[in-house]
């Protein structure tokens, strides 16, 4: 009779444990889903507000603002605030730019999905992300390594195998791969840099913000019968674009 209780017991005991770990289970995927699709309303909020609204219909381009996750690209304590309509901080004093300045700067590129691009100002690696969704390659170049290294591992998990990332000054460019059909400045110089320009392939464009440190235009070039034609196309404010002893250029 004992043994009978004892059994009974154990069988009891044993069916609880497996409830209490499946109700675990169950818990934390269905917490997880919450945030997951929670995500990708506050996503879906982003490109019809602040980026459709404003102008920019591209479908391929807002396709590629609803499949990025642009949370996974900010520092954890300020995800919630990943789809806000602005530019975040990333820590080194660097930030991620406000997601209608990423999809400007991605439009006025006029990108195809053959097109190689270079990037100078890795940063979080948002920016990359949404041109190797577009391109056919993206490298991208990033003076503090920290950053760069966090971008490389990041985009390397999230399964961008077409984007390079480099640590280094990008004011020189990146002669090995170049020309570029296109190339996307995120830091500001006082100049758009000579070697920039050269590595640059005919029918090619660049965007870049130039200006001092507080003020900076937008400019976007494009080359065509081996000249470059200059055109403002926005004011805007980035960080400035320095040398390796952070020096501005
Ligand atoms: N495109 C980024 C935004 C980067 S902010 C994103 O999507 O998150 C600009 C970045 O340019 C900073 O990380 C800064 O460290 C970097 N930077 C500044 N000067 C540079 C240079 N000479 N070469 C490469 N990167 C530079």
């Amino acid at each position: 009779m004992s043994k009978t209780k004892t059994s009974l017991f154990l069988i009891c005991l044993f069916t609880l444990a497996i409830s209490v770990l499946a109700w675990g289970v169950l818990k934390g995927e269905l917490e997880q889903n919450i945030s997951g699709s929670d995500f990708q309303n506050q996503r879906r909020e982003m490109v019809e507000k602040q980026i459709k609204k404003r102008g920019i219909k591209d479908r391929l381009i807002l396709d590629t603002f609803l499949r990025v996750p642009r949370h996974r690209f900010v520092p954890d304590e300020i995800k919630s605030l990943a789809y806000s309509d602005r530019a975040l901080p990333i820590g080194e004093e660097q930030t991620i730019s406000q997601p209608y300045i990423v999809a400007f700067m991605t439009k006025a590129l006029n990108l195809s999905p053959q097109d190689k691009i270079l990037e100078i100002g890795t940063g979080s690696g948002y920016q990359a992300a949404i041109l190797g969704e577009l391109c056919d390659s993206v490298f991208t170049i990033e003076i503090i390594a920290s950053l760069g290294n966090r971008a490389k591992l990041l985009l390397e998990e999230l399964g961008y195998d077409n984007i390079i990332v480099k640590i280094g000054d990008g004011y020189q460019g990146w002669e090995e791969y170049a020309p570029f059909d296109a190339i996307i400045v995120t830091c500001a110089p006082t100049q758009v840099p000579t070697i920039l320009k050269d590595q640059l392939k005919e029918g090619g464009r660049m965007i870049i913000p130039v200006g001092s440190s507080y003020r900076q235009d937008l400019v976007l070039l494009r080359k065509a019968n081996h000249q470059l034609v200059e055109e403002k196309v926005l004011p805007v404010i980035f960080v400035p674009m320095v040398d390796t002893t952070g020096k501005k250029y």
